[in-house]
């Protein structure tokens, strides 16, 4: 549908610009008119098909239960919440709009602004633990299965100050007849390599201290970070701490949650972050949200994927997907070979089919840690652990959000 900045939706919602878009919507920032509620929200307005009109009711029926169902719990407020839903007609049809917490950049963000090389373990420690919390809430109190947990789902919260400021600016700008190029104003907000909105005052505060040497283009989020830097050059940021620890985020996207005894699809999650259980066709529940975390928490500390299939086609990014997950955890049990729909398309008697052992390179996380990623074998061996209670085979021995949150790994401040 189209909208342009500055329209005024609902009576309510002033539109100051596209914050990103998926499949299913286009997302806006927009600035709440009313003096009830936050002064800013993301407003995600979904497409008008009939397909994306139901997929869009699930998302707001679950987005009502995360949103009422124990505002007290500790893992509510790590989830962004709805705080408005509304229809709106177009040409086209009816669109579902959903009004959500404005939150800033996502972990992928974050992975790229590292050049794909990893953060901070105390960051890495302290946004899985909010996951986590996130999760305990989803699963516990809500009896709802995420689906999607990825570093794009999980995004980072960022001050209210600091989005009415580059909102102020830009309304300079346009107050000065200034024409901001279209492509400015469209495209997606955290990644915007201009660099002409930033101005040189130094009221913002820097969520992130020192980034190492990064060769993605700056934008408009992570470089005011680096400009503070520049202007603060006196200030020691010899601790390899470009990550803030007061990092807080929260979990995004119900789009394609469902809940644990009514789902959607038989076949859930973005490949790489996909579950054993969900690739033999065994069924899914609570479980494959842990064993997504499992690969984000490698992901964010390696800044690589835990396992990035290759295969032109389904069943073939299948089979590599399997030999990945044997080769890290040093075998599959031979009884898990023997679940779900699909395993006689890729294992016989225990092994996987028509890939001969001797292809097949045994290399378990705490070694990739130690000879890959050049960790102290002190420090990979409680991270290793704490990920092989994630990227556990067996879904009734994973370790529960509960749990993981109790593992040492998360507790321990030694890093
Ligand atoms: P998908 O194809 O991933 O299912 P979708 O159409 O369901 O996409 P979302 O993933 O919810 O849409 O949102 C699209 C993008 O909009 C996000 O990747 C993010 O960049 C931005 N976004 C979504 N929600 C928010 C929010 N609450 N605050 C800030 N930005 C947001
Ligand atoms: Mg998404
Ligand atoms: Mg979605």
């Amino acid at each position: 549908m189209p909208i342009n900045t500055g329209d005024v939706l609902k009576n309510q919602y002033k539109v100051c610009r596209k914050l990103g878009w998926g499949h299913f919507s286009t997302v806006w920032l927009c600035k709440n008119l009313y003096k009830n509620g936050p002064k800013y929200v993301a407003l995600k307005i979904c497409k008008s098909a009939p397909m994306f009109t139901a997929v869009a009711n699930d998302e707001i029926r679950l987005l009502q239960e995360t949103r009422t169902v124990n505002p007290n719990h500790v893992g509510y407020k790590n989830i962004v919440q709805m705080v408005d839903t509304f229809k709106l007609i177009s040409e086209n049809g009816v669109h579902n709009a959903i009004s959500l917490e404005i939150m800033g950049p996502s972990l992928l963000h974050l992975l790229m602004q590292s050049d794909f090389r990893g953060i901070q373990v105390a960051a890495v420690r302290r946004i899985i633990f909010q996951v986590l919390r996130g999760l305990t809430y989803l699963h516990e109190e809500c009896h709802i299965i995420h689906t999607d947990i990825k570093p794009e789902n999980i995004l980072i919260k960022v001050d209210e100050n600091y989005i009415k400021k580059l909102i102020g600016q830009m309304e300079r700008f346009s107050e000065m007849g200034v024409d901001l190029p279209r492509s400015y104003v469209s495209s997606e907000f955290w990644t915007k390599q201009e660099s002409s909105l930033h101005d040189s005052e130094e009221d913002i505060i820097p969520r992130f201290g020192e980034h190492r040497a990064s060769s993605y283009p700056g934008n408009m989020y992570f470089s005011e970070m680096t400009n503070y830097r520049e202007r603060h050059s006196q200030t020691d940021f010899s601790t390899p701490m470009w990550v803030s620890p007061n990092i807080e985020i929260k979990i995004a996207d119900l789009g394609n949650a469902c809940w644990v005894d009514h789902h959607f699809s038989p076949e859930i999650q973005t490949r790489q972050y996909r579950a054993l259980e969900v690739i033999l066709g065994a069924g899914y529940s609570y479980p494959a949200d842990l064993w997504s975390i499992g690969c984000l928490a490698f992901e964010l500390a390696t800044g690589e994927m835990l396992f990035s299939p290759k295969g032109s086609s389904e069943h073939s990014a299948n089979i590599d997907h399997l030999c990945l997950i044997w080769e890290t955890l040093g075998g599959i049990p031979k009884y898990i070979t023997e679940t779900g729909t699909e395993f006689k398309k890729y294992f016989a008697n225990g092994h996987l089919k028509d890939v001969p052992a001797d292809n097949l390179r045994i290399w378990k996380i705490e070694d990739v840690l130690v000879e890959k990623y050049k960790w102290k074998r002190l420090d990979a061996i409680p991270f290793a652990s704490f990920l092989s209670s994630l990227v556990e085979p067996d879904p009734a021995l994973r370790a529960t959000s509960s749990q993981a949150l109790n593992n040492e790994w998360l507790l321990s401040t030694d890093i």
